[in-house]
C-alpha cells in the first residue's frame, strides 16, 4: 500500500441480540479473515436487549481490544432499530453492517473495500445459493422481490440482505429517514448513487437459531410494502372502476331482456352472489385502509426508534 495514502475507517455494526455464544467465534473469524485489510476497524456492537450474558461478552472482548465500541439499548426493539443505533454512533467513511453468526463471511469485506475504492457506493452482498432456507422459502423470497419491485419506484436487488458496504454519504442519507417502519433492505436502496453486487454462499447459522418465522416474514413483506408504494390503496380506484363497467353492462342486459321477455326473473342466485362478492370486496379495501392509516398513526406519534441505556 501506499505509505502516504490516507487509513480509512471502517465501522463494523453488529447488532446482537442473545449471542452470548456467537461473540467471541466472531471476534476469531474477524481477526482471521480481515488480517491485511486495508483500512481501520471500528467494531461497534448494539445489544438489542439481550437477556442473557451477550452484553458481558462484549465487554470482555472490549477491554482488550481498543477497536470495539459497544451501545446498549434498553429493551429489545428489533434489529432495524438496533441497526439505525449504530448508523447514528458509527464514525467510519465506510459501513458494513454485519450479523454475528457467520452467516455473513467477513472476508467478502476484503471485496466490499476494493469496489468502494473504486467508486462504488454501495457494495452489497448477493446470496448466491441459500443454504439454510428451503424451497418454499426461496420461492416467496423471489415472488416478494417481484412484486416490490413492480410497485415501487425504489428497487431492491433480489437475494441481497443487509450485509453491504455503504459509503459514508449513503449513510448519511439515511440518517435523515425519520420513518419508524424501518424497512432497511428499502431504505439501504433509497439513497440511490452507484451500487454492485458480490455474490457469496450464505452459510448456515453458527450458533443459537434464527428469530424469523413464516408470519414475521409475512408482516415483514407487508412493512415493506407498505412503506415503499401506495400501489395498494390506488388500485381500489380501478377495481371500483372496472366492476362499475361490468355492472352497467349487466345491468343494460337485464332492462333489455326485460323488455324482451317480460318480466319473469329468478334472481335469487345472482343478488346473493353479487351481495356477498361486493361486500368482500369492500371489506379488503377498507383492510388495506386500515394497513396505512394503522402505520401513519404509528409514524405521527413520532415516538424515537430506540432508546439507549449504555454508551461506549
Ligand atoms: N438481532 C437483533 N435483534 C432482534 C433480532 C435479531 O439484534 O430482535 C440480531 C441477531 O443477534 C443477529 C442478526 O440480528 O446478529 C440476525 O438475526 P438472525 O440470524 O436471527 O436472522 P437471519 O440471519 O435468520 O435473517
Ligand atoms: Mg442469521
Amino acid at each position: 500500500m501506499d505509505s502516504c495514502e490516507k487509513r480509512v475507517l471502517l465501522t463494523l455494526i453488529v447488532p446482537v441480540m442473545n449471542e452470548e455464544e456467537s461473540i467471541s467465534p466472531f471476534m476469531a473469524a474477524i481477526n482471521d479473515k480481515l488480517e491485511g485489510l486495508a483500512a481501520e476497524l471500528e467494531i461497534l456492537f448494539i445489544d438489542d436487549g439481550s437477556t442473557d450474558s451477550t452484553i458481558q461478552q462484549i465487554e470482555k472482548a472490549a477491554t482488550n481490544d481498543e477497536r470495539i465500541r459497544y451501545l446498549k439499548l434498553s429493551r429489545n426493539f428489533g434489529k432495524e432499530a438496533a441497526m439505525t443505533a449504530g448508523l447514528d454512533h458509527a464514525q467510519g467513511d465506510a459501513i458494513v453492517p454485519i450479523d454475528v453468526d457467520l452467516q455473513d463471511p467477513p472476508e467478502l469485506i476484503h471485496d466490499f473495500l476494493r469496489l468502494w475504492q473504486e467508486g462504488y457506493d454501495t457494495v452489497y452482498g448477493v446470496r448466491a445459493t441459500r443454504l439454510d432456507d428451503g424451497r418454499r422459502k426461496r420461492a416467496s423470497a423471489g415472488l416478494f422481490y417481484r412484486v416490490f419491485n413492480r410497485l415501487s419506484h425504489t428497487t431492491i436487488p433480489p437475494n441481497a440482505g443487509d450485509y453491504r458496504l455503504m459509503s459514508r454519504r449513503v449513510v448519511d442519507a439515511i440518517k435523515q429517514m425519520p420513518e419508524r417502519n424501518r424497512f432497511m433492505k428499502g431504505m439501504f436502496a433509497w439513497p440511490g448513487y452507484s451500487s454492485i453486487g458480490v455474490e457469496y454462499d450464505r452459510p448456515a447459522r453458527y450458533a443459537g437459531f434464527t428469530k424469523w418465522n413464516y408470519w414475521k416474514l409475512w408482516n415483514f413483506a407487508l412493512d415493506g410494502l407498505t412503506s415503499f408504494s401506495t400501489w395498494p390503496l390506488r388500485i381500489w380506484s380501478y377495481i371500483g372502476g372496472g366492476i362499475a363497467l361490468l355492472s352497467l353492462i349487466y345491468m343494460l342486459s337485464i332492462i333489455l331482456r326485460t323488455m324482451v321477455f317480460g318480466i319473469e326473473w329468478p334472481g335469487y342466485a345472482s343478488i346473493m352472489s353479487a351481495v356477498l362478492f361486493f361486500g368482500a370486496i369492500q371489506l379488503i379495501s377498507i383492510g388495506v385502509l386500515g394497513e396505512y392509516i394503522g402505520r401513519l398513526y404509528i409514524e405521527t406519534k413520532g415516538r424515537p426508534i430506540y432508546v439507549l441505556e449504555k454508551k461506549n
